[in-house]
């Protein structure tokens, strides 16, 4: 049976152009102009981007499950203080998935490998407002309840998303001309957003001492959360790593895949503080925090997304009005001459 499947064949990083060549990643490369079902049928081989997609694609399930347990166990619709964190559950559902599309597609094409990442980038920008919003509901320490911080936090959150949606997208586009500048600006794009997301809980779990605090079992959560995000962003940064020893983890062990593992675990973390600290707060929170509306849980998700799609359809617009720019593959490879790309 599955010798009748042929599986796609794969590439060295000389083989391929550059655009689609990965920082000490030698080996295991799929073709650049992958049909959508090589590029479905490649997750079921190893290549450099199979535990890419599956260390996000298994845990949107998780997720899910997750979510469809909170909607269908929960009175969420006549209680308006779950809805926030049903936003939040949704951004969490969101981002694993368009990443898993994003690293199974992103062989078919110069633009479909941008386009599939700018989807990406957008849905990390929804995760962080969910984040936000969530924070905003339930984590912000009881001192800075309706203080001038928690009443402009997630306007500036929002602004944030369309701001870092804009600078990851860009940060596509100078990688060959200027890669130190790509690089500062598709870091900054997510640390950003996360580090003022948090400023609250920063403040909560590192600086805060006295009354005020919100000291509860949420804590210890919210730190292996925090150590996680910064485990996160130093993998992303850093290509380790393969970076000490190039092609030795080019399909198991590299940074991206520790990244989305990390990036996960963290998440796990981050919904158990939410949850706990939604149950333990609820009444205090109630009494003194303003009423949690539709618009105001929904609405800024919603306007974040438009956003993020405007932002999107604008980088992807210069992309398509010519014929395709060609991806082929270079003399030796058995196919083509590389080509084209950047
Ligand atoms: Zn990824």
């Amino acid at each position: 049976m599955f010798s009748l499947i042929k599986l796609p064949r794969v590439f060295s990083v000389h083989q391929v152009p550059r655009a689609f060549q990965e920082d000490s990643i030698i080996s295991g490369y799929r073709h650049p102009r992958s049909s959508a079902t090589d590029c479905v049928l490649s997750l079921f081989q190893l290549t450099n981007e199979t535990l890419n997609v599956w260390t996000h694609f298994l845990p949107t399930w998780y997720f899910l499950w997750k979510l469809l347990t909170v909607v269908f166990m929960q009175d969420v619709w006549s209680d308006a203080y779950s809805w926030p964190l049903l936003v939040y559950l949704l951004s969490c559902c969101v981002y694993p998935l368009a990443s898993s599309c994003a690293h199974t597609f992103s062989s078919m094409s110069m633009r479909a490998r941008h386009v599939c990442f700018f989807f990406d980038y957008g849905a990390l920008s929804l995760y962080s407002l969910g984040s936000a919003i969530t924070y905003s509901a339930y984590v912000m320490p009881d001192a800075w309840v309706n203080g001038p911080f928690h009443t402009y936090y997630i306007p500036v959150a929002v602004f944030n998303t369309a701001l870092c949606t804009t600078m990851a997208c860009y940060s596509r586009f100078p990688e060959f001309q200027r890669p130190k500048l790509s690089k500062v600006l598709r870091v900054s794009a997510f640390t950003y957003p996360y580090l003022f997301d948090n400023i609250p809980l920063f403040y909560r779990i590192f600086l805060c001492v006295g009354e005020g605090c919100t000291v509860n079992e949420a804590n210890s959560f919210h730190v292996y959360h925090t150590l996680l995000a910064f485990l996160t962003g130093f993998l992303f940064a850093t290509h380790l790593p393969e970076r000490l020893a190039p092609g030795r983890f080019d399909y198991i062990g590299h940074s991206h895949q520790l990244f989305h593992v990390c990036g996960i675990i963290g998440t796990h973390f981050q919904m158990q503080a939410i949850e706990v600290d939604m149950k333990r707060r609820r009444p205090w929170l109630l009494a003194h925090a303003p009423a949690i509306t539709l618009g105001g849980a929904v609405g800024p998700a919603a306007l974040s997304s438009l956003l993020s799609l405007g932002i999107i359809y604008v980088f992807s617009r210069p992309l398509f009005p010519g014929p395709a720019p060609r991806t082929e593959l270079r003399k030796g490879s058995g196919r083509a001459r590389r080509s084209c790309c950047h």
